[in-house]
């Protein structure tokens, strides 16, 4: 005889396979998504925003993949989750307030925590691709503050 739990571990099995039988795997291909540009609003030179993804509720990561030409990069800004990078092309920076701009190359992977104001973006000679990834809080994935200014960006 079966004891209870096995039985109610099979319904669960059974409850669990059919919940998930109208979900199906989604590739969404390549070239479907036209390419965005980063806002001026919140990015000092040219920015390309392509394979932007986002996860369906209740899961809340989303991202895309960003590139920046010689001597562009983001605002200040902060995440209220963190946010992860991976850099995939060329040379990059990333700074975080009152720290040293650290150089990033492919295959680096940035944690930047949860509320840390920082920047990131390319190199001033070369450019950089890194591919964002970050959990959305109240369906918000970033607080946008001030440009880097020249200076700032120079050191
Ligand atoms: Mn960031």
């Amino acid at each position: 005889m079966k004891s209870l739990a096995a039985i109610v571990g099979s319904v669960c099995l059974l409850l669990s396979a059919t919940a998930h039988a109208d979900q199906a795997v989604t590739v969404t291909r390549a070239g479907s998504q036209p390419s965005s540009t980063g806002a001026a609003a919140y990015f000092t030179g040219a920015v390309r925003i392509d394979s932007r993804f986002q996860g369906s509720d209740p899961a809340r990561v989303g991202g895309g993949i960003v590139t920046f030409e010689p001597g562009a990069r983001t605002a200040w800004h902060s995440h209220p989750l963190g946010q992860t990078l991976i850099v995939t092309a060329g040379v990059g920076l990333v700074r975080q307030w009152d720290g040293p701009i650290q150089e990033i190359r492919p295959g680096d992977i940035v944690w930047i925590p949860p509320g840390v104001k920082h920047w990131h973006g390319a190199a001033a000679t070369t450019g950089m691709t890194h591919i964002a990834i970050a959990e959305a809080l109240d369906g918000k994935t970033v607080t946008w503050m001030e440009q880097v200014s020249d200076e700032q960006y120079a050191r």
